[in-house]
């Protein structure tokens, strides 16, 4: 498949084979850490749909998946978060993975994870493809990190810009003119 670079970006971080190779680790190790346990896979929509489309399918055992939204509302980094489309399944006594995208400032997930602890899973973790690392405000326990990125406005395998580029196959960093 062969998707040029939009004119928008500078160059591409993260390669297609390099985002495959690294969810095919992180599916061995979800696999190695939750064998014979109720496996769920939750993801904050949209961004994060790529990425779960992916791992899920590098898990090789029982896996089952479920999809929230939110919305941020309030002030900018306030932390304030909506649920606009909650879970379906109860996840009672489930070991939960919160699949993410990119994680940045950690606050939309500090929140989400906060609303699931409450709901009784038997654990809780965090699995994230991309880790903004130097920018985060909250502490966050993320068990699996596909890659360290820079602290560069991203699109592709999932990440948009006003809606755009989300089907790019690789992550590619945008032009410096264009966030301005
Ligand atoms: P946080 O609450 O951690 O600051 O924000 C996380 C969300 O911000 C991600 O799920 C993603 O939707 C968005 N985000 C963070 N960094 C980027 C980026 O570089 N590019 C895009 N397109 N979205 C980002």
């Amino acid at each position: 498949m062969n998707h040029p670079l939009p004119e928008v970006c500078d160059g591409i971080l993260l390669k297609q084979e390099a985002i495959e190779s690294r969810v095919r680790e992180l599916g061995e190790s979800l696999v190695r850490d939750h064998t014979g346990h109720d496996l769920r896979l939750i993801t904050v929509l949209r961004g994060g749909l790529f990425f779960l489309s992916d791992l899920c399918r590098a898990t090789d055992m029982p896996v089952s998946l479920d999809f929230m939204a939110v919305s941020a509302y309030g002030p900018a980094a306030s932390g304030s978060v909506r649920i606009t489309k909650d879970l379906d399944d109860s996840i009672e006594g489930a070991s939960v993975v919160v699949v993410e995208d990119i994680i940045d400032t950690g606050l939309t997930l500090h929140y989400v994870l906060e609303v699931l602890r409450r709901r009784g899973p038997a654990s809780l973790e965090v699995c994230t493809l991309m880790d903004k690392g130097v920018r985060r405000i909250v502490d966050l326990p993320i068990t699996y990190q596909g890659f360290r990125v820079p602290d560069r406005f991203l699109v592709g395998y999932g990440l948009d810009l006003d809606g755009m580029y989300r089907n790019l196959p690789y992550v590619a960093t945008l032009r410096d003119e264009v966030m301005s």
